[in-house]
């Protein structure tokens, strides 16, 4: 255990990571539709400008622009050749930025979905999944990334084929799902079911939770979900700075820097080690959390009404854990009514 990251685990008892991505690069010129990890070549400085950010707002850690540097992904734009280089481009950005922190900051490769569906619905296989994430985890290493960060997943199989990419590149790692669709993924996965499933995993992650999803009260309720079962895995609440609102022709997030200092000491208090925005989060937020973190005492762990008392009302009435088919089973490509 040498990573920069696990030794922050091990000496803190809480660690901030960072904001959004995309929302900062859109704040920055890019325009809807342009892979955000080309920049990695084109505009180096943005890039470090951004990671900037996290840490001239206190952050322990940032992700790399490189969430949809995968094949699949990138096959898209007519890039699927450049994966090794645009990954390496934006953890050797990080690493440069990190390492003039003047203090431990943790460099992490992320990596998002394919945007594929697995086979029997889709075409993606365990293996292709694998050989896709391993191949944007080896540009990653070697641009000095200290773990690799895989977030925003919402099928377990896909969550599955990370971990062992993770492990073929010999690297340590932290995974998220989004749980967006009336508290469950996507893919029907419950918080206890996500729960289950990381500690079945050969190589478990140094961290895991959730990521975006719908707003800032439901990442607390899936944050929840985690805790109740017993885990003693570190854990990771990065939500939404609000809820999306589209207003002018552009997505607006409606949560005030106060609102998501409120959110980070809520999610400390819950059971989170790792606190952090995701869309919507910029700088200001960040600095918010950061100060809230620093200076607010730690408090009893919060009840669901504390919870929609500060953040506001959740986006369903469950969180899909516990109702109907119970906890043993996925209901892979069911939404929720
Ligand atoms: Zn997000």
């Amino acid at each position: 255990m040498t990573n920069t990251l696990s030794r922050l685990l091990k000496s803190r008892d809480w660690l901030l990571a960072d904001g959004a991505t995309g929302t900062n690069l859109f704040n920055m010129g890019l325009s809807s539709g342009e892979p955000p990890e080309m920049w990695n070549v084109e505009h180096p400085d943005r890039i470090a400008k951004l990671y900037g950010f996290a840490v001239e707002a206190g952050s322990d850690l940032f992700l790399t622009n490189s969430f949809g540097g995968n094949a699949a992904r990138l096959k898209l734009h007519n890039a699927q050749g450049r994966v090794r280089e645009l990954n390496r481009i934006a953890a050797e950005i990080g690493r440069n930025v990190a390492d003039k922190a003047g203090r431990p900051v943790a460099v992490c490769g992320s990596v998002g979905p394919t945007g594929e569906i697995f086979a029997p619905m889709g075409t993606l296989t365990h293996e292709l999944a694998v050989e896709i994430f391993h191949e944007q985890a080896e540009g990653l290493k070697e641009g000095g990334a200290d773990v690799l960060w895989v977030e925003t997943i919402s099928a377990p199989e896909e969550y599955k084929a990370a971990a062992e990419a993770a492990r073929l590149a010999g690297m340590d790692w932290c995974g998220t799902m989004s749980f967006d669709t009336a508290g469950r993924t996507m893919m029907g996965v419950t918080s206890a079911q996500m729960s289950a499933l990381v500690e079945k995993l050969p190589n478990p992650p140094l961290a895991f939770g959730a990521n975006c999803g719908v707003g800032a009260a439901d990442l607390m309720r899936t944050l929840m979900g985690f805790v109740a079962t017993g885990t003693e895995r570190p854990l990771i609440a990065k939500g939404n700075a609000g809820i999306p609102k589209y207003h002018d022709g552009h997505i607006h997030y409606d949560g005030t820097p106060e609102l998501m200092g409120d959110y980070a000491c809520l999610a400390r208090d819950a059971g989170a080690t790792i606190i952090g925005g995701c869309c919507g989060t910029m700088p200001v937020h960040l600095k918010a959390m950061h100060e809230a973190l620093s200076t607010r005492p730690r408090g009893p762990r919060p009840s669901l009404e504390e919870i929609t008392a500060k953040l506001g009302a959740f986006s369903s009435a469950s969180d899909g854990t516990g109702d109907d088919d119970g906890a043993g089973r996925e209901r892979r490509g069911r939404r929720r009514g």
